[in-house]
């Protein structure tokens, strides 16, 4: 089985979409796009066509692109069947359990509801890659919106769960501003002061941050690494406040 290519394509402020090709079958989905234009642009350079989309939740800087690349791909679209009220483009509504394949590469589906009540992850255990949209980012977690943080802290720790080396597409560059807030609550972690250096240089370079992988995210993710819900909860209120 060839490797996938994943290619990533920011958007708007500080969105990533990611572009995933299977080279065997030529099948290629989008994770979340936010936009179609740049989507449809770099699909076209690589001479791609677009055959799904993969939702993770309803926001619309995650679905603003769903409807304008399938009028012109008519590609099938997958979203989680617990927000299907709130991607109205979708075609195929999946849940935990579920398993989705891009040629001969299968995703499991896991439900990660707290960003929002429906938010989904696709796990592509062969390929030692999750995508996780906005619940775990590189050294932070989505904000609570619609769920708890036992939510929350469930869903860390079965990310937890993973391989060091699954790589963690995640759909935002937030990593800067999560690591200095992370030096904050967890100041005598060696791992997280080196990593905050090394995120530091490579945004000052106008370099990308991610994907991650979970073992940089077991060393410096105060939130991956909360030892309850409750505290968890703590640190994501500091967040939101600062
Ligand atoms: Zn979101």
């Amino acid at each position: 089985m060839a490797a996938l290519d994943i290619v990533r394509i920011p958007v708007l402020s500080d969105n990533y979409v990611w572009l995933v090709h299977d080279p065997e079958s030529f099948e290629t989905m989008v994770v979340d796009p936010s936009v179609a234009d740049p989507v449809l642009a770099e699909a076209d350079r690589r001479g791609w066509p677009i055959t799904a989309i993969w939702n993770t939740h309803w926001h619309p800087d995650h679905t603003g692109g769903n409807a304008d690349i399938k009028a012109k791909t008519g590609c099938e679209i997958i979203a989680p069947v617990a927000e299907r009220e709130r991607i109205p483009t979708a075609d195929r509504l999946v849940k935990d359990g579920d398993r989705i394949r891009l040629g001969s590469h299968v995703a499991d589906v896991w439900d990660v509801p707290a960003h929002t009540a429906g938010h989904i992850a696709y796990h592509f255990a062969d390929d030692a890659a999750i995508f996780v949209g906005d619940t775990l980012f590189a050294m932070g977690c989505g904000r609570l919106f619609e769920g708890t943080a036992e939510q929350m802290f469930a869903n860390m720790q079965r990310l937890a769960t993973l391989d060091d080396a699954t790589r963690v597409y995640c759909a935002h560059e937030y990593t800067l501003s999560n690591a200095r807030f992370a030096v904050t609550v967890d100041p005598d972690n060696r791992a997280l002061a080196d990593r905050l250096a090394a995120v530091e240089a490579a945004r000052a370079a106008g370099e990308p941050t991610v994907p991650t992988s979970i073992g940089a995210e077991r060393a410096t993710n105060p939130f991956l690494r909360a030892p309850t819900a409750a505290e968890l909860g703590r640190i994501r209120a500091l967040k939101d406040a600062a």
